[in-house]
C-alpha cells in the first residue's frame, strides 16, 4: 500500500477534528471507560477519542462513513484485539448486529452536526440496548436537550429525548478545540436511557404526533394548536389547562394528552371496522 496522504477535512461529512488534548482528556474522563465494557463510537475520524477509548481495554466498535479515513484507522488500531471497524453510515446501521445485552452499549461520538438530531432518534429506537451516550453537539442543541418546561428551549427535541433518557449538560467546548474550527460553540451531553420509563405513553407514536402538532405553532394556546387532534373538553378531561402554551407543559401532561388521543383513536375505529 502506498503511503497515507494527509487527510483534508470534508464539510459534507461534518468533519471538525478534535485536537485539544485537554478537551479530549476531559471527555474521556466523563466517559470513564473500563475493561470489559461495550463501547460504540460514531464517526471516529482520525481517532482523537478512539485512542483513549480503545486504550481502556473495553471492546470498541466504531462506525465511520468516510472511506478515505479507513486506512488510517486500520493502521492505528486495526491490530488491537478489542477494536472492530465498520465502514458505513451510522444512520443505516443495525445496532442489533452488535450483539449487545440489555442496557450494555455505551455510545460515544463527536457527531457530525448536520445529522446529530436524526441520529439521536435512530439510537433511541434501540434505547433498550444502550447504557449511556456521550455526545459532542452544537451547544444550542445540548441546551434544547437538557431544557426544562417553561423556557424557549423546551420543545419537541427536549420532550422526545427526555421521554427516553435522563439528560445532563456536562461542559462547553469552544471552536478552537477543533481543526478546522466550526462556526458554532459546542458542548458535551450525557444521555442515560431510563430502565423503566417514568411516564410511559400508551402509544409513543401518538405522543410524537401530539408534541409535533403542539409545537408547530408554539406561540398559540394548546386549545388552538391541538384543534385538529382533540377538543377543548378532551384537553380539560386529562387535567390540562387548554389556555396554556405548549412550552408550559411537562412530559407527564403531554403523555396524558397522547393517551386521551389513543382512547379516542380506539373509539372511532370501532364503527369503521363494522363497515
Ligand atoms: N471523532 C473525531 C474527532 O473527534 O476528531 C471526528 C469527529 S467529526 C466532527 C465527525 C466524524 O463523523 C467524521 O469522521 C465523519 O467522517 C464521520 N461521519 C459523518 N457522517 C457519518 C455517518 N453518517 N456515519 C458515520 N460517521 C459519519
Amino acid at each position: 500500500m502506498s503511503e497515507l496522504q494527509p487527510h483534508r477535512a470534508r464539510k459534507r461529512f461534518g468533519q471538525n477534528f478534535l485536537h485539544d488534548a485537554g478537551v479530549i482528556h476531559r471527555i474521556l474522563g466523563a466517559i470513564h471507560p473500563k475493561e470489559g465494557e461495550r463501547l460504540l463510537e460514531i464517526g471516529p475520524g482520525q481517532g482523537a477519542l478512539t485512542e483513549g477509548l480503545v486504550g481502556s481495554k473495553a471492546r470498541l466498535d466504531v462506525i465511520e462513513l468516510d472511506k478515505d479515513l479507513i486506512p488510517l484507522l486500520k493502521l492505528k488500531f486495526g491490530l488491537l484485539p478489542n477494536f472492530n471497524l465498520h465502514q458505513g453510515d451510522a444512520m443505516k446501521f443495525d445496532f442489533t448486529t452488535l450483539d449487545a445485552g440489555s442496557h450494555e452499549l455505551r455510545v460515544v461520538g463527536n457527531l457530525p452536526y448536520n445529522i446529530s438530531t436524526p441520529l439521536i432518534f435512530h439510537l433511541l429506537a434501540h434505547a433498550h440496548l444502550i447504557r449511556d451516550m456521550h455526545f459532542m453537539l452544537q451547544k444550542e442543541v445540548v441546551e434544547r436537550l437538557a431544557a426544562v418546561p417553561g423556557g424557549g428551549d423546551w420543545g419537541r427535541l427536549s420532550i422526545m429525548v427526555q421521554y427516553h433518557c435522563r439528560v445532563e449538560y456536562l461542559f462547553h467546548v469552544g471552536p478552537g478545540a477543533f481543526n478546522p474550527p466550526p462556526k458554532v460553540d459546542s458542548a458535551i451531553v450525557r444521555l442515560v436511557p431510563h430502565e423503566t420509563l417514568p411516564h410511559p405513553a400508551k402509544d409513543p407514536a401518538l405522543l410524537e404526533r401530539v408534541v409535533r402538532e403542539a409545537f408547530n405553532q408554539r406561540r398559540k394556546t394548546l386549545r388552538n394548536t391541538l384543534k385538529a387532534l382533540m377538543t377543548a373538553d378532551d384537553i380539560a378531561a386529562v387535567d390540562v389547562d387548554g389556555s396554556l402554551r405548549p412550552e408550559q407543559l411537562d412530559i407527564a401532561a403531554f403523555v396524558r394528552l397522547a393517551d386521551r388521543l389513543a382512547e379516542k383513536t380506539v373509539d372511532t375505529s370501532k364503527p369503521s371496522s363494522n363497515g
